[in-house]
């Protein structure tokens, strides 16, 4: 399609060009909205971004880039956009031809998939200058256009990349490359994985390598992430890649500060795109990324694009209310909970998305109602603090009587970043392996957030040891933390330390703990039937999950608080061959997802847990494992849980 102009109110043109992609609007989204790739695919500079404290809350973003040889200077908003229908985002230049210029991807659902429609909105300057301005619009239309195929493209599968733009080749010293790789292969590292991040670093261009996200990585390569983080982890050991640690706020995703060692880390961060203060949880906003070695290749952390909505893919909506002019948008949500937030104040508007679907009004004919949720906004925030919303089609209107424009951000409250978070790299061994004395500085207590901490404990081993002697049964001992170890780490597990015969390791969330439980003591069982010497050794297991802090405790990370305390209190309560923890846990749909997949009985259990006032309501749960039946000498110990 031909590119048009128009003329819009407010003396502004418009310049636009269309395509027609066979991609649905969803599948192309997640590319056409990561305009900071975008931005360097289609030629534009890197852009240098500085911020000022802005009156109303948030900040000011001022960016300074060359241009046609010209340095252009500009003022640039917050940008909008409304998942997976339109991104905007409006410049107002202070140096260069053009006094304001707004951009605009919207994307439009037609029979045979999408229509993209791109344009650029300016107030034209004078006609010699409006010449060439209009060949410099027509020229990124066109860039814009192509990208937009080539992302079509490749979600049919038929091009490697979604990008077509070629990048200089790097210069790599490949001797230094090839010889850190065989080493690696030497370790016994996989020749795949070494291939994958051999390919990347000779053509990837320089911003994808100086931030590597090792999830993200893994997900590219088809490889399990657990697996490419502990590659990356001895990538760092063999000087193929640097470690380095990012604090990630948590409204925008985005991080200034890069540091090399966990000492670096404060209890606070400060985000200046946001002009906010925030704690840093060691759970969620501290984050590995990783950048090529520069003995192999030089890179340049350049920024094209500091708003990119796919960066922060849990904000479903962002857009500036402006006083007394409503806006109304539609969103597609799923069950769940979600926030409204305003980048000017602090409080938050709760939505509650029930699959239910009995909220929305009916119509005469049974039919349903789109709903429109009203929203609200004065000087001091929401005039409300809890909306109530069916799952499905939401249409938002949000008016305004503030005295200034307003960002309001609609967040997906349950989203999880694909991080390789703090407490995930430092419960592996691999990162004591390579930095055995970096820890948080001692006064620099973290929170946490949520996690889930597993205790075990032997039993039986005192008996053991008196009946085959210290050097056998400690060898028992031993070979009963190999298995610990094997079943955690695929269980996706941490551990964090072994205290005598117990072992203290963290999961992300509970359904994986007591996921890791049942497999442990399936392990164990499995181990019976080939060494029968470890049948007086029977596993005690119990896990509690909630907020606590990570400190550096004897130059290592560990984690502290009550719900560590009740965690080790409830694997007290365990008999051995069973699994403990709190019973209002159970109505959890993902712990029941996780209890469908096995056998077992349950036992209610009535303590006293030490620290939690009156009596506790534990679950027992005793596994059962169909065609196993435990060999001789086992059946005193196991007997009274395995019925
Ligand atoms: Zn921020």
């Amino acid at each position: 399609m031909a590119n048009t102009t128009i003329k819009l109110n407010d003396g502004l043109l418009r310049r636009s060009r269309s395509v027609e992609l066979s991609s649905s609007r969803a599948q192309l989204w997640p590319l056409l909205s990561a305009t900071d790739s975008l931005n360097r695919e289609w030629g534009l500079p890197a852009v240098d971004y500085s911020t000022t404290p802005s009156a109303h809350g948030g900040a000011d973003v001022h960016a300074k880039a060359k241009m046609l040889g010209m340095n252009m200077k500009w003022e640039e908003h917050p940008y909008e956009w409304i998942e997976p229908t339109l991104w905007r985002v409006e410049r107002i230049f202070t140096s260069g031809p053009l006094k304001r210029g707004i951009f605009e991807l919207q994307l439009d659902e037609i029979i045979s998939g999408t229509k993209a429609t791109f344009a650029c909105e300016y107030m034209p300057p004078s006609i010699a200058v409006h010449v060439l301005l209009k060949f410099v619009i027509d020229r990124w239309l066109d860039a814009a256009v192509a990208s937009a195929r080539a992302a079509d493209e490749y979600l049919h599968k038929r091009t490697p990349s979604p990008y077509i733009r070629r990048y200089k080749k790097a210069e790599i010293d490949r001797q230094a490359l090839d010889s850190i790789c065989s080493r690696m292969r030497d370790w016994g590292v996989e020749r795949e994985l070494l291939d994958r991040i051999s390919e990347d670093i000779q053509n990837l261009p320089d911003e994808d390598l100086v931030r590597i996200r090792p999830f993200e990585a893994a997900d590219r390569w088809k490889a399990g992430r657990l697996d490419v983080l502990v590659f990356f982890m001895r990538g760092v050991r063999a000087g193929l890649l640097d470690l380095h640690w990012q604090v990630i706020c948590p409204h925008c995703r985005g991080s200034k500060a890069s540091m090399s060692s966990l000492q670096e880390l404060r209890k606070t961060a400060h985000c200046e795109f946001c002009n906010i203060t925030f704690e840093t949880e060691f759970d969620r906003s501290v984050e590995a990324r990783f950048t090529v070695n520069a003995s192999i290749r030089r890179t340049e952390d350049r920024i094209y694009c500091v708003g990119d909505p796919s960066r922060t893919p849990h904000i479903r909506a962002q857009v500036r209310i402006k006083p007394n002019k409503p806006r109304r948008f539609g969103l597609e949500l799923q069950p769940g909970l979600y926030r409204l937030r305003a980048t000017q104040f602090k409080p938050i508007l709760a939505l509650n998305c029930s699959a239910d679907g009995t909220l929305a009004p009916q119509r005469a004919t049974g039919q349903k109602e789109i709903p429109i949720l009203r929203v609200a906004l004065n000087d001091t925030g929401f005039e409300s603090d809890e909306l109530k919303a069916d799952a499905g089609r939401c249409e938002f209107e949000i008016h305004s009587s503030a005295t200034g424009s307003v960002d309001v951000k609609v967040e997906d409250a349950s989203w999880i970043d694909n991080a390789a978070t703090g407490v995930l790299v430092t419960s592996l061994p691999e990162f004591h392996d390579l930095a055995a004395k970096d820890t948080l500085v001692p006064e620099e207590e973290l929170a946490v957030r949520s996690l889930t901490l597993l205790f075990s404990d032997l039993r039986g081993s005192t008996a053991l040891y008196r009946q085959i002697g210290d050097a056998a049964a400690y060898a028992l001992v031993r070979e009963h933390f190999k298995v610990m170890q094997n079943v955690i780490r695929t269980n996706r597990g941490g551990i964090v330390k072994t205290i005598g015969d117990a072992v203290m390791a963290v999961f992300f969330s509970a359904p994986e703990a007591l996921e890791c439980c049942f497999e442990i003591q399936k392990a164990f069982v499995n181990l019976w039937h080939h060494r029968p010497q470890m049948a007086t050794m029977v596993v005690k297991l119990g896990f509690h999950r909630g907020p606590c802090i990570a400190v550096n405790f004897n130059n290592r990370i560990d984690y502290f608080g009550t719900t560590v305390n009740i965690a080790a209190r409830i694997q007290n309560e365990s008999r051995g061959g069973d699994i403990v923890f709190f019973e209002e846990l159970s109505g959890d749909p993902a712990i029941q997802r996780v209890l469908a997949k096995y056998t077992f009985q349950t036992e209610s259990v009535t303590a006293t847990l030490k620290g939690i006032a009156g009596e506790t309501h534990l679950l027992r749960i005793i596994p059962e494992w169909e065609g196993m039946t435990l060999p001789q000498g086992t059946l005193m110990m196991a007997k009274p849980h395995i019925k």
